[in-house]
């Protein structure tokens, strides 16, 4: 879509398309808005052909094939991407774990056949969890799994990574407002064209998609969730979601249902989302408030809101079901 306003001078682009699993949107507004759109469509597919779990030729695909075999040569946005996630591995001591794929496998939430494995078939497959076991080439950009049956799944940290590259498409062509949603992964750029912040909600995780617990106003920055109510399977009324705990090889159960992370950057906020959700409110909390720059909120079960002190003031509670905790975590 496009439109040019009478006085010439703001001039929207919009797009809405399906890729990386999910429904992506781009709202650009500046001159060269439409053709920058389709710039950054061409984007989001290069990387989900490089990374994608799903597709077969996909560099990702191709470490896999090779775990416990050869080294695999990747473009530069793949190394970058896994080099990120052994990083978050070891600063969520494994709560964030880009190896965590057989574990995904074997639950197939994702798929047409969802099912409860057998705590051997868990087991079994939580071993070969372990970042530790990413072996990273800088110089020559090539990645390896140590041992057979290993495999990666970037799911986690992908999406994030492409909302960066979108935004440094549009900012290289002077777009200076623009809101990028993978999906519920977005990147907030600028202002509104109207030159106030954007406004973002944040969704109430027991009510359909679209309604919100309350909204964020921020300026470029990131704001991603990880939540446990979209992706899963009922059974006997109990929920079994695509968030895994890698210490136990199950779906992550601590209370928390949902973490948004507020970052400059979006792989960091994309990750961080994840590792927080695992980590549980305490030890997320603790984290997200020792990283510059960025901020977290939380929604638990029982809902309460947590959040950093940084987002204190931004943050605007409107749904009068939910409790604010303490805003510090003590
Ligand atoms: P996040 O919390 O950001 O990530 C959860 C996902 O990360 C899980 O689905 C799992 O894959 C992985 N994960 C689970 N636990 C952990 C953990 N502890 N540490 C690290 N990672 C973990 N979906 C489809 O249905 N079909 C597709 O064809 C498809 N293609 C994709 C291609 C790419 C390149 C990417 C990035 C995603 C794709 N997806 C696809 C979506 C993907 O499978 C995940 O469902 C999605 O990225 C989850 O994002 P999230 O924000 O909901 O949750
Ligand atoms: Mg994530």
């Amino acid at each position: 879509m496009f439109f040019k306003f009478p006085n010439n001078k703001i001039v929207q682009s919009t797009r809405e398309f399906y890729a990386l699993g999910t429904v992506i949107q781009f709202k650009a507004y500046g001159k060269k808005a439409d053709k920058v759109c389709d710039m950054a469509m061409d984007k989001i597919n290069e990387i989900e052909n490089n990374m994608s779990v799903f597709k077969g030729n996909s560099e990702v695909s191709t470490i896999n094939k090779n775990a416990g075999i050869g080294q695999v040569k990747v473009s530069r946005g793949t190394y970058y991407v896994n080099k990120k996630a052994v990083e978050y591995g070891r600063m969520s001591k494994g709560a964030f774990d880009p190896t965590i794929r057989p574990v995904v496998g074997l639950w197939g939430i994702q798929t047409e056949n969802p099912r409860i494995p057998n705590t051997d078939e868990i087991n079994r497959n939580n071993r070969l969890v372990n970042y530790k076991d990413i072996i990273l080439d800088e110089q020559n950009h090539t990645v390896m799994l140590r041992n057979k049956d290993q495999a990666l799944d970037l799911g986690a940290i992908a999406k994030g990574f492409a909302a960066d590259e979108v935004k440094n498409i549009f900012c290289k062509h002077k777009i200076k407002s623009a809101l990028i949603d993978l999906g519920g992964n977005i990147f907030a750029l600028g202002n509104k064209p109207n030159d106030t912040p954007w406004k973002i909600g944040i969704q109430d995780p027991f009510k359909k998609r679209g309604e919100f617990i309350g909204v964020i106003c921020v300026t470029g920055r990131s704001i991603v969730t990880s939540g446990n109510y979209e992706r899963y399977f009922m059974n006997n009324d109990k929920r079994f979601h695509h968030i895994m705990d890698p210490f136990t090889g199950n779906p992550s159960e601590n209370g928390v249902i949902s973490a948004t992370i507020i970052s400059d950057y979006s792989i960091d906020g994309d990750a961080l989302s994840t590792c927080a959700f695992v980590m549980g409110i305490e030890a997320g909390l603790k984290l997200a408030e020792s990283i510059e720059g960025v901020d977290a909120l939380f929604i638990t079960e029982n809902k309460k809101i947590y959040t950093t002190c940084g987002i204190d003031n931004e943050l605007e509670v409107t749904s009068k079901e939910f409790l604010r905790g303490p805003i510090k975590w003590k």
